[in-house]
């Protein structure tokens, strides 16, 4: 189980195996891949009007083609839509269009769960997956499980008028970028099939953006005009698109898979990628090591390599070897704040006086550049209280639950806090705000799980009923 939790609690923070007893539905956290998707969409934000920073993109681990907003300036994106992408620029279609949705304010006139429930279900929908690497796991599905209902009430939410009202400011902001809108079509030409499948049969996508054949001929009219449509995806994008994909299919996929995909004759970056994380799924370590060797040794620049590199140690039980390998990634990329977790997160486990101290301003620094990384917030109390600095423990014990969703016990370790810091002080103050926010939010929890019973009953029935239909479909003569 520790091992098991350890594997969790790696880089690319997931719960696979955990998570599909209730949904096949987790975070994928990663900071490559966080940097990238910003990389690529910042622009767009900035085009739209938006503060960059203020939008978050989120990976979700499920298969299926889907993209879709929520209240707070929140894009997710299913791990499915990256894998069905043949390039970059297909994504950043989809984005471009998301954007649209955001800054027309189509939230704004919806039922939107997000924000009549608080912020608090959309964010134990984005951290649940960091509450099981944390060490609580059923908290950890709970949650998840909890904040798909609220995506799947917002889905259908989208009219035709906000549709494309969302396509036109999509291709304004491609336009205004330079960037061709071909990605955006050839996206929904993938889905154009699904129009006349049943509900159930269908992605997603199609469900939360109705699509329609005047919807698309006139998206192809509007794109179509702008003299970057035949221009080819931004090159530099387009490798690190194709590496993530190739880094993402070999974390998500069955090794052998994987292994038939990008066999050994490949000897691009993207393919031994692709290998590093099939042979480190597989538990090869030493072809998963000389695999982020090969890679390192052709890019010693690139932070990431030497992250994954530090992460393969770190899981095989070499902790001490792993420490410099993360200092080298962490010094490549210092503003990562997920990559100064895993360096953290080894100096923690070593249980070593020095490194304990050491830890502490790397996880203190990684937690304000990312509060709602629950694991640098766990392994932070666990350093705390090594050194002795019991109120910091429960302060950050109580940020870490508070974080995660987990409001009960968040409750508590406020309260701990609080009776050990100076009336006052700003550590005090910060614990009674935790407290404050946790306890309403556990009383809405309450009241939204009795709600939200009946919601569930409502939705497999109708999930059931649209079953019927499609074999009342196949069976007629
Ligand atoms: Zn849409």
């Amino acid at each position: 189980m520790r091992k098991l939790l350890k594997k969790i609690a790696s880089t690319l923070v997931c719960a696979i195996a955990l998570a599909h007893q209730a949904y096949a539905q987790s975070i994928l956290r990663d900071a490559e891949t966080e940097a990238f998707l910003h990389e690529i969409s910042d622009p767009i934000f900035i085009a739209a009007g938006l503060d960059p920073r203020s939008v978050n993109i989120y990976l979700l681990s499920d298969p299926s083609l889907n993209a879709f907003v929520t209240g707070g300036q929140n894009i997710f994106i299913h791990s499915g839509l990256i894998m069905a992408s043949d390039d970059v620029n297909q994504l950043l279609g989809v984005i471009a269009h998301e954007t649209g949705h955001i800054a027309g304010g189509h939230l704004v006139g919806i039922r939107d769960a997000a924000s009549t429930a608080g912020n608090f279900s959309i964010l134990s929908l984005v951290l649940g997956a960091a509450a099981i690497a944390a060490g609580s796991p059923d908290a950890g599905i709970g949650l998840l499980a909890a904040g798909q209902t609220v995506a799947q009430r917002q889905f259908l939410a989208f009219n035709r008028v906000q549709e494309s009202s969302a396509d036109q400011a999509g291709a304004k902001y491609l336009n205004e970028l330079g960037i061709s809108g071909k990605g955006l079509i050839q996206f929904f030409d993938k889905l154009r099939d699904q129009e006349v499948l049943a509900y159930i049969r269908q992605d997603p996508y199609i469900r939360s953006h109705p699509l329609n054949r005047t919807r698309i001929l006139s998206l192809e009219q509007v794109l179509g005009q702008s003299e970057y449509y035949n221009k080819p995806p931004n090159p530099k994008h387009n490798e690190q698109f194709n590496r993530l994909k190739a880094k993402l299919q070999g974390y998500i996929q069955r090794p052998s898979d994987t292994l038939k995909e990008y066999p050994l004759s490949d000897k691009t970056a993207s393919a031994r990628y692709a290998r590093v994380y099939a042979y480190h799924k597989a538990l090869e370590w030493d072809l998963a090591l000389s695999e982020a060797d090969a890679l390192i040794e052709q890019e010693p620049a690139n932070p990431y390599f030497h992250e994954i590199k530090g992460q393969i140690l770190f899981e095989n039980g070499k902790v001490r070897e792993a420490l410099p390998v993360f200092r080298q990634a962490v010094e490549r990329a210092p503003r990562a704040p997920l990559v100064a977790t895993a360096l953290g997160q080894a100096m923690v486990s070593l249980e070593d006086d020095v490194l304990m101290a050491e830890a502490i301003p790397i996880l203190e620094n990684a937690t304000r550049q990312d509060p709602g990384n629950t694991f640098a917030w766990f392994n932070l109390a666990k350093a705390y209280s090594w050194v002795g600095r019991e109120a910091d423990a429960n302060l950050a014990t109580a940020e870490r639950f508070y974080s995660a969703g987990v409001v009960y016990q968040a409750v508590g370790y406020a309260k701990r806090a609080m009776d050990s810091f100076k009336t006052g002080s700003p550590e005090w103050l910060r614990a009674q705000d935790i407290f404050f926010i946790a306890r309403d939010a556990a009383e809405r929890q309450r009241k939204q799980q009795r709600r939200r019973r009946r919601f569930d009953v409502e939705f497999t029935g109708q999930q059931e009923f649209q079953k019927q239909q499609e074999q009342h479909w196949q069976y007629q003569p």
